[in-house]
């Protein structure tokens, strides 16, 4: 089953023949929305949401820019160095696999969706030990 999520995102790879984030979001027709909405819904930490268009072949990726600075906030907290470009690219391309690889079952879609951003944006960290930062802070700092 893993498989088969990889194989889509990788043969989504190959047709847009490159590995840029930029031409990804170009050629898959997906465009990046600032959003100012809450941090976590019912407690789950949302820091983007995937809407795609299959009639027009493309959508949008909300970005939740308080979650985004709530992450950055936690990874100050801690002292940890969060990537160099920030955390919009990882997220995006986190999102982004969603859109390369929607048949990947849910269990594994978070995994690999966290495995590709790593790559693909080249993060010194697995991108889904965001998560555990972020939920450490959350409990730490009693935000709801
Ligand atoms: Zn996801």
């Amino acid at each position: 089953m893993y498989a088969s999520c990889a194989d889509q995102a990788h043969a989504a790879l190959a047709r847009v023949g490159s590995t840029s984030l930029e031409d990804l979001l170009l050629r898959k027709g997906l465009s990046v929305v600032p959003a100012d909405a809450a941090a976590s819904f019912g407690g789950t930490i949302v820091r983007a949401r995937l809407e795609l268009d299959r009639r027009a072949r493309g959508g949008r990726i909300h970005l939740y820019m308080r979650s985004l600075r709530e992450l950055e906030d936690a990874f100050g907290f801690f002292a940890l160095v969060g990537p160099r470009e920030g955390f919009v690219p990882a997220i995006v391309a986190h999102e982004t696999f969603h859109a390369l690889s929607p048949g990947c079952p849910p269990h594994l879609a978070e995994v690999a969706a966290n495995l590709f951003a790593t790559w693909l944006v080249d993060l010194p960290f697995y991108a889904g030990s965001a998560d555990v930062v972020h939920v450490l802070y959350r409990q730490l700092t009693k935000l709801p």
